[in-house]
C-alpha cells in the first residue's frame, strides 16, 4: 500500500458549509435568496429520516401515510450573508411561488420567514419583496437539488433539468382537500432541526 500524496489541500466540496434550516419556534430567518427557483418535493419523515416520497407504488405511502411536500431555495442570511438552505411548509411556500409567477425568479429577492408564536409546530410565515441589491455582487445559486440528493442519500434525480421551470400553479393545490394540509400532522415538522449532508 503507498500513500495517496496530494501536496495540495483539497478542494472544498460543493456543498462544504452549506446547512438545511427551518425557522425555529419564535425566531426567523431573513435574507437574500440565491435561488432562481423554487425547489419543492413531497417527502415521509420516518425512523428520524427525510425520504422522497416516490409517488405511485411508494412503499412508505402504504406505511406511514401521506406524504409532506416542503419548498426549498437557498437564502444568504441578511445577518451574516452566511448562506443555507431554507426548507418551507407549503403554506409558507405559497408566497414564494406567486412572486416567481409575477417576477419570474426569486433570485435576488428579500425572504423573510417567521414562526409565529412559542409552540414549535406553528404555522411559518414568508413575504417576500424585491430588494435594492447588486445581483452581481450575490454569491453562485448553489445546486439545491442535488444538495437535497445528498443530504437524503438517494440518487440524482432522473431528470435532467438543473433549473425546472417555475412550478406554476400546482403548488397551490398542494393544501388538502380541508384547505388547510398545514394542520394535517404538524407536529411532523418538528422532529430535525437542521441537517448537513
Ligand atoms: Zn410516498
Amino acid at each position: 500500500m503507498s500513500p495517496n500524496w496530494s501536496d495540495r489541500p483539497p478542494a472544498p466540496t460543493e456543498f462544504a458549509g452549506l446547512r438545511l434550516i427551518r425557522v425555529a419556534a419564535g425566531s426567523r430567518a431573513a435574507g437574500i435568496c440565491l435561488s432562481q427557483n423554487l425547489i419543492g418535493c413531497y417527502t415521509h419523515y420516518t425512523r428520524r429520516r427525510t425520504i422522497p416520497c416516490e409517488g405511485a407504488g411508494c412503499q412508505f405511502c402504504e406505511d406511514s401515510g401521506p406524504p409532506r411536500w416542503h419548498g426549498y431555495v437557498a437564502l444568504q442570511s441578511l445577518a451574516n450573508k452566511t448562506v443555507a438552505v431554507l426548507e418551507l411548509t407549503a403554506l409558507a411556500a405559497v408566497p414564494l411561488a406567486d412572486y416567481l409567477d409575477r417576477q419570474g425568479t426569486l433570485r435576488g429577492a428579500r425572504i423573510d420567514a417567521t414562526r409565529t408564536g412559542s409552540r414549535a409546530n406553528a404555522p411559518v410565515t414568508a413575504t417576500v419583496q424585491p430588494a435594492d441589491i447588486d445581483l452581481r455582487q450575490l454569491p453562485r445559486e448553489p445546486n439545491v437539488r442535488r444538495f437535497l440528493e445528498i443530504l437524503w442519500d438517494v440518487k440524482p434525480s432522473t431528470q435532467a433539468r438543473e433549473l425546472a421551470p417555475p412550478p406554476g400553479p400546482n403548488i397551490r393545490n398542494i393544501t388538502g382537500p380541508n384547505g388547510a394540509g398545514q394542520s394535517r400532522q404538524p407536529a411532523q415538522d418538528d422532529h430535525h432541526e437542521e441537517h448537513a449532508p
